[in-house]
């Protein structure tokens, strides 16, 4: 009926269609040529300790650096790479990438416990069985320290399919890979539940840290206090200000991540950051 009505509407309408489509083709075949090119980043956000403000570890977070678009943001291109599976070669490299740059951190650093690094995990990726096997090889090659390099799912994934999700993360954990509860308080937010899952971090979601500054702190109060029983490390996420960083210490909690300390740094800052002497990438 829409090619009946004619008209020069109807033919801008397919223009368009036509341009969005090989739009998201180009983007497409750019995001699967984005390794190979050298165009994807890890970058490293600090983690820093509250009570001595040492830096206790770090985040991976991944940037596209698109030839033509410039810096492309893990929001726009993880749901397109989840889409089309390229989720999973993204996976692996983050996880090598982290890997080995913490293996090199901690051959420089005799610290204790030994600094950590952890790597986000999407729902494809976790699906997969061959993350088991990924986890595996990037343990063994890499020789990072046992727990120090942790994964990081949020509620949602877990919450997709629990049955699943336990068999896997129960699995990775005996791996000796470390399991870090992200975004809390955006999703189910079921502590007493997730409890049966072998997390043994929780990271507060940074929408409970932007309450502090209006005095709502009932909330976080009441999370930090959940996980302290259940013997859970707690890591504040989007800590902004001083200000931020000293009501989260008053409340109990062990970690802070947030641009009050460091925004994501390419591996060289990070090096210098924690003092890890400089080798040859
Ligand atoms: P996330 O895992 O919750 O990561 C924290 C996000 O908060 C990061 O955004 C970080 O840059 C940002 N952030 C840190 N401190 C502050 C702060 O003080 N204030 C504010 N406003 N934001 C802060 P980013 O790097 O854009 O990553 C966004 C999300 O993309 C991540 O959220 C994660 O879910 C996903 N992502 C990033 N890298 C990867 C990856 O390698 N694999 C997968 N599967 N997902 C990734
Ligand atoms: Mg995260
Ligand atoms: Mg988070
Ligand atoms: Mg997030």
């Amino acid at each position: 009926q829409a090619k009946r009505a004619g008209g020069d509407r109807i033919e801008i309408f397919r223009a368009n269609m036509r341009n969005e489509r090989s739009d998201r083709l180009v983007l497409e075949s750019d995001l699967r040529r984005s390794l190979e090119r050298n165009e994807m980043k890890v970058l490293f956000q600090p983690i820093v300790r509250l009570e001595d403000r040492t830096v206790a570890g770090f985040e991976a977070l991944l940037r596209w650096d698109h030839p033509k678009l410039g810096r492309i943001p893990p929001a726009t291109f993880i749901p397109a790479a989840e889409e089309n599976g390229f989720i999973v070669n993204l996976g692996v490299f983050v996880l090598e990438r982290a890997a080995i740059e913490l293996a090199a951190w901690q051959r420089s650093l005799d610290v204790e416990p030994p600094i950590f690094a952890s790597v986000n995990v999407s729902s494809r990726q976790l699906l997969r069985h061959d993350l088991l096997h990924d986890v595996k090889t990037v343990l063994a090659r890499s020789g990072v320290l046992p727990g120090s390099l942790k994964l990081e799912l949020t509620e949602s994934l877990v919450m997709e399919n629990p049955e699943y999700a336990a068999q896997m993360l129960a699995r990775i954990h005996d791996l000796g890979a470390g399991l870090s509860l992200d975004d809390f308080g955006t999703g189910y937010s079921a502590l007493s539940y997730l409890q049966r899952f072998p997390f043994d971090t929780i990271k507060i979601d940074q929408s409970f840290v932007r309450q502090i500054a209006t005095g709502q702190t009932a909330i976080l109060r009441s999370i930090v206090r959940m996980a302290q029983e259940l013997g859970l490390a707690i890591i504040a996420e989007g800590a902004e200000t001083e200000a931020d960083a000293q009501a989260l210490a008053e409340l109990g909690c062990d970690y802070a991540q947030g641009f009050a300390f460091g925004e994501p740094m390419s591996m060289l800052q990070a090096r210098q950051l924690v003092g890890a002497a400089p080798e040859a990438a």
